[in-house]
């Protein structure tokens, strides 16, 4: 017959393996945590409110403002990881509150060049220790044509005037990306 100590003591260190570290969803595009889910709510009578009743696949992210692949997480990302999500996002042309600007000297060269210049930056792929200390996506030279440029990424306050005090937080920054020839610079 078992121990009733030992007993209590297995099912406690059984129960420990069992139990898992917290998660929680975050939008695979940007990283952000406001995810929602589409959901039912029935009215209970006798707490007089609303209450969840059924939960449905669709998952909305509220930074995205579009439909959220769902990654599950029980640390959060760290911050250089986010930024450079939202501004791979800014350069694909998807970022929620973003901007995408180029030069005067860019203008001059034509639309073909600019739209030319405008697909180098959303592919662009080449960041490493030299051009991106930080990881956070912010900055990378290429060629076109011959002719050597470079994109950078600021991140300025809704209003434009000041700069974002939180750059992880799509609803205090507006991204601007600015595409310009190195003579430019
Ligand atoms: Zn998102």
């Amino acid at each position: 017959m078992a121990n009733p100590k030992q007993t209590k003591s297995e099912a406690g260190a059984q129960a420990s393996e069992n139990s898992t570290t917290p998660e929680f969803p975050i939008c695979s595009q940007c990283g952000s945590t406001r995810i929602v889910k589409d959901a039912w709510a029935g009215w209970n009578a006798d707490t007089q409110d609303w209450e969840l009743s059924s939960v449905f696949d669709f998952s909305f992210c509220l930074d995205c403002e579009g439909e959220a692949n769902m990654e599950w997480r029980t640390t959060p990302l760290p911050r250089p990881e986010r930024i450079a999500r939202l501004n791979d996002l800014l350069r694909q042309g998807h970022a929620p509150n973003g901007k995408i600007m180029s030069t005067a000297g860019m203008q001059a060269r034509g639309d073909v060049f600019v739209s030319n210049a405008l697909r180098e930056v959303a592919n662009f792929h080449q960041f490493g220790e030299d051009n991106d200390p930080h990881q956070e996506h912010d900055f990378g030279s290429f060629e076109i044509d011959g002719a050597k440029l470079f994109f950078k990424i600021d991140y300025y306050a809704p209003d434009l005037k000041q700069g974002s005090e939180d750059p992880t937080d799509p609803q205090k920054t507006t991204r601007v990306l600015t595409i310009m020839l190195a003579e430019d610079y």
